[in-house]
């Protein structure tokens, strides 16, 4: 029996390790099927607190994991395949093993949805990035690409014009999804160029390990173009990674759970922290943040239920 469980190997699952371990829980992480969460995707980050001159992601990461396995967190690699979540122990299976849980904290991220090109891939961290937030500032005076057609293309690309000189947004159609005051905001925006109907079939140049030119078609005429840019995001939305805890813990119209008061979800016991929970600010530090509430909760959890027996 496991005192807490923590599902998910991102800022927010290890700092909840951390505090967990550091209470004496002894946690068991399940690393999930991206160890290491985004941070893992990025290269230089520069808004994490307590970092002047900036940390790598990855480094950031194995730093943070470190310091779990000094307090005594243990690690599974693997993803969760089911929970029961119906009575307490929960009951989390992962790699063909069961294992009961007094507490559950679910900390299993989002993940960005790519274009899925293999060079989009490759240059991931080099010039492709999904978040404005992160790496917007890296692009100062250079002319960039943002995809997508939703909010969070609108928003993204107005964000970026502080930095860059000229930003394309690319959307595969005419017609967008964004919100009117979104769309309004980005089009009176004379840095923002408007690029649709395009695809993006081909990000050059793998080989220089940068972007520097992206191969467009437009879906409608077929005609190819190509359009120079040193920066692509993709700001195409984000999946929840919740499709085991579905009719078991509440979420809202696009997976994300359902937190209150902090980080209970509506099963006692079980906690979330991080992108899982939170689709609007997505900020290493704030997952950090909500990984460390979701342990303190937890651990209070677990006292009461002591002290009652
Ligand atoms: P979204 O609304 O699902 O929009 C995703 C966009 O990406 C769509 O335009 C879609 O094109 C395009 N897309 C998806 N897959 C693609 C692919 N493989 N290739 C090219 N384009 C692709 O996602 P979101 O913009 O992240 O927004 C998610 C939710 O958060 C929404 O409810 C949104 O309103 C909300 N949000 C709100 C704010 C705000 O109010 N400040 C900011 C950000 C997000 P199609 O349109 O052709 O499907």
């Amino acid at each position: 029996m496991r005192n807490v469980v923590i599902i998910g190997s991102g800022c927010a699952g290890l700092t909840a390790a951390i505090y967990a371990a550091r209470a004496n829980l002894k946690p068991l992480v399940i690393d999930g099927h991206e160890p290491g969460g985004q941070l893992t995707l990025t290269t230089m980050v520069e808004n994490f607190p307590g970092f002047p001159d900036g940390i790598l992601g990855p480094e950031l990461i194995e730093n943070m994991r470190k310091q779990a396995q000094r307090f005594g967190a243990e690690f599974r690699a693997g993803a969760v395949a089911s929970v029961d979540l119906s009575q307490r122990p929960f009951r989390i299976t992962s790699g063909g093993e069961t294992v009961p849980a007094e507490t559950l904290i679910v900390a299993a991220g989002a993940s960005a949805r790519m274009l899925g090109l293999e060079s989009e891939r490759k240059l991931l961290g080099h010039g492709v990035s999904t978040c404005a937030t992160c790496d917007g500032f890296f692009f100062r005076g250079k002319e960039i690409a943002v995809v997508g057609g939703g909010d969070t293309a609108m928003e993204e690309a107005t964000f970026l014009t502080r930095f860059a000189s000229r930003v394309h947004l690319i959307h595969r159609r005419a017609e967008f999804r964004a919100s009117k005051i979104m769309l309004d905001r980005a089009r009176a925006n004379d840095k923002i160029r408007f690029v649709a109907p395009a695809v993006v079939e081909e990000v050059h140049d793998v080989g220089k390990n940068s972007v520097e030119v992206l191969q467009l078609r437009n879906p409608e005429s077929g005609a190819a173009s190509t359009l120079a840019v040193d920066g692509l995001f993709v700001a195409i939305g984000h999946d929840p990674n919740t499709k085991v805890f579905r009719g078991q813990l509440d979420m809202d119209e696009n997976g994300y759970l359902i937190t209150h008061e902090g980080a209970r979800t509506n099963v006692e016991g079980v906690f979330a922290a991080g992108d899982v929970q939170d689709h609007r600010y997505r900020q290493a530090v704030t997952a950090a943040g909500s990984g460390c509430m979701a342990a303190i909760e937890a651990e209070k959890f677990l006292e009461t239920q002591h002290a009652a027996h």
